[in-house]
């Protein structure tokens, strides 16, 4: 953002009433046009109109945004008669893979008697290793469908490759892409033309600049909403799986008005500690958190170290009961 100054203005001055608005200076460029003043990106969303109304300023001017559908795009995303983002908080759970059809039966109901509207569970499974369990596939698109309808639950997975897009899209209230495939230009294109609702998790990698055209494209592409879901991204310590990013959480929520959704079962891998970074995501005011799941942790074919039992969910969904930002 570029604040012009009037030929008569004192820099100090107007450096003085931008900083009581928590606005500070980066640069100061003189040219024969006058003096202006380079705000920088940490306060970029200001107000502009006010910013216009500092004695002293001539005129403020702000660059095109990068992503401007994602600026209009809004704080919450609706799931036909939910909302992700709206006055209540979201918890979205489920195994990390769906691995048979009493499986998903069976923790679903559960999760529907705490109170939890959103299921998820993968059918396709990005793994590191080939020779890891890869998911059961289509018919775990089935069994995830028919557990959601039987219990009034909305259906979140992840679709891997451009060919299952439509697949899961006739399945998925919402369509989740992976880390590993934020970057994917074609996935994306793709799955922003099915036209639903997508949680976009960010890449290991990725910066928040990266991760918001990630969400342009699905937008561009046709896609009815997009919610970003923070999983951690790569640090330097194994003693956590990755590095859970508040930071950048609270930047999408609080600076750009973005719905975002914690997940501290990626950004832990450790059931330990899932529910003390699920408590501070939603103090943090974000739009809700994502918690995997098992019944059976022990035997998990994915995952088991950082799954919680449906029971724990109690106590999460009870902390989602107040409005955001109260
Ligand atoms: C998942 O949510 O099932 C998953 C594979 O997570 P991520 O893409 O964050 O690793
Ligand atoms: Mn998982």
């Amino acid at each position: 953002m570029i604040v012009n100054l009037k030929t008569d203005a004192s820099v100090d001055s107007v450096k003085r009433s931008l900083a009581r608005l928590g606005i500070w200076v980066e640069g100061i460029e003189r040219s024969d046009a006058g003096v202006s003043l380079v705000i920088g990106k940490q306060s970029a969303r200001s107000d502009v109109a006010e910013l216009a109304r500092i004695e002293g300023v001539r005129a403020v001017s702000v660059p095109d945004s990068a992503h401007p559908r994602i600026d209009a795009h809004g704080r919450s995303v609706r799931v036909g008669d939910l909302e992700i983002g709206g006055a209540e908080q979201t918890v979205i759970s489920g195994p990390c893979a769906v691995e048979s059809e009493a499986q998903i039966h069976r923790i679903a109901a559960r999760l529907a008697e705490l109170g939890v509207r959103f299921l998820r569970g993968g059918a396709f499974k990005p793994r590191t290793s080939p020779y890891a369990f890869q998911g059961r596939g289509s018919p775990a698109l089935d069994w995830l469908r028919s557990a959601a309808d039987r219990t009034g639950m909305k259906v979140v997975t992840e679709v891997l490759s451009e060919g299952d897009v439509e697949a899961v899209a006739e399945k998925a209230d919402v369509v989740q892409i992976g880390s590993r495939n934020m970057q994917n230009f074609a996935l994306l294109r793709k799955v922003g033309a099915a036209g639903k609702p997508v949680l976009l998790k960010r890449s290991m990698s990725a910066t928040s600049d990266e991760w918001l055209l990630a969400g342009e494209y699905l937008l561009v592409h046709g896609a009815s909403g997009v919610v970003f879901c923070e999983r951690g991204v790569r640090g330097f310590d194994d003693a956590t799986r990755n590095l859970l990013d508040f930071g950048t959480a609270a930047l999408l929520t609080h600076a750009h008005g973005l719905p975002v959704i914690v997940d501290p079962s990626h950004g832990s891998g450790r059931r330990d500690l899932v529910r003390p970074l699920a408590k501070a995501a939603l103090a943090l005011g974000v739009a809700g958190v994502m918690i995997e799941v098992h019944d059976a942790p022990g035997e998990a074919e994915s995952d088991g170290p950082q799954a919680l039992s449906p029971d724990d969910v109690a106590e999460i969904v009870a902390l989602t009961r107040v409005k955001r930002g109260s």
